[in-house]
């Protein structure tokens, strides 16, 4: 649905984008992940028709964005990580105002304006004032928007960012709705967890270079981070390491202690092929470790054999964090 080969775009003396080349699948929603600054909003400008690169090429299906901006624009719903609403209007105007810009014939209309806001959630605010919606609400709006014109590809520049916890869930659940009605979407964030959750597909963009793109598992894989949360019988505090061959007593002073972790737990974790990292996470540990699913059974094997009352052992499919830190060298810190 969306191919961008090897942009390159250069703001005076600052190379935004060094070849960005990647691609997104009919009905993936990507997931378009970077620090601040790595381009992104760059990216997703050139390919919303806004801004040429110096080189490069984008194509959504068989539409040349950079030949035919017109042609690139009916089918792709942009929505801009900073929008103005015009706040003198009422959503009812406002879908009517985009519907215009679009061209659209007026039979037929408000059905569809009231579709979209129900998609949104916003069927009981169409005689509102859009300046008297909250964020979440606008952000909503904003998306029903960009689908007035029926688009196959929606571009989404930090969609959840400033939103609560609850307003994320609602932008997810839409998300996940347009996908099931066919739409391909490719949306950016900063924060892994907010994308982590709803993509099929990640790219993570890192000084203007794509470093990894593909499936969610695969480019977890590729990363050679692997989250496994392990829980013992009775936690992992003081006492739980009993068996793991030393006892929290007279144990040697850790180098690396963690807060709240047995140190005899610990080391005997730390102790098991690959691993790379152990944080405490809920009630259990979250075990980062390298390789396959060869790796982790033998990270389970390695734990049984210390002595460790293992009552959950899985891995989390979601965790990006760990691949997006080992691929950006934890800038984002
Ligand atoms: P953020 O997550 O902060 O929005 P981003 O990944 O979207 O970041 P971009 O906004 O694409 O990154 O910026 C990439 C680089 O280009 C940054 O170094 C930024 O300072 C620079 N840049 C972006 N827009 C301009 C501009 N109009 N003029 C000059 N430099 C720019």
């Amino acid at each position: 649905m969306l191919r961008v080969e090897g942009l390159v775009k250069q703001y005076g003396e600052t190379l935004a984008l060094k070849g960005v080349t990647f691609a997104v699948e009919q009905g993936a929603i990507y997931g378009f992940v970077g620090p601040n600054g790595a381009g992104k909003t760059t990216t997703l400008k050139v390919i919303a028709t806004l801004l040429q690169p110096d080189a490069g090429r984008v194509f959504i299906g068989d539409v040349d964005v950079l030949r035919r901006p017109g042609a690139a624009r009916a089918r792709l719903g942009y929505m801009p990580d900073f929008f103005g609403v015009y706040d003198n209007l009422k959503v009812d105007e406002y879908m009517q105002f985009y519907a215009d810009c679009y061209g659209l014939p007026t039979a037929g209309r408000e059905r569809l304006i009231g579709s979209l806001l129900e998609l949104v959630n916003l069927a009981d605010k169409r005689d509102a004032y859009v300046d008297s919606l909250s964020r979440g609400m606008k952000q909503r709006l904003c998306l029903a928007r960009c689908l007035v014109h029926d688009p196959d590809l929606l571009v989404l520049d930090e969609p959840a960012s400033g939103l609560d916890p609850r307003a994320r869930v609602e932008m997810r659940e839409i998300l996940q709705e347009l996908r099931r009605r066919g739409k391909t979407i490719l949306i950016s964030s900063h924060i892994l967890a907010e994308l982590a959750e709803m993509c099929t597909h990640i790219g993570i963009i890192h000084a203007g270079q794509i470093v990894l793109s593909g499936p969610v598992e695969q480019v977890q894989r590729e990363a050679g981070a692997r989250v496994i949360e392990v829980r013992l019988a009775g936690g992992h505090g003081a006492g739980a390491g009993a068996g793991a061959g030393t006892g929290a007593d007279g144990a040697p002073a850790d180098p690396n202690p963690v807060a709240g972790v047995d140190p005899a737990v610990l080391e005997a974790v730390r102790a098991a092929p690959g691993v790379r990292s152990v944080t405490p996470a809920g009630g259990g540990l979250r075990v980062a470790v390298e390789g396959d699913d060869q790796a982790a059974a033998a990270l389970l094997a390695h734990l049984v054999r210390a002595g460790l009352p293992v009552v959950h052992f899985a891995e989390v499919k979601s965790n990006l964090e760990e691949v997006f830190l080992a691929t950006t060298g934890g800038e984002v810190r």
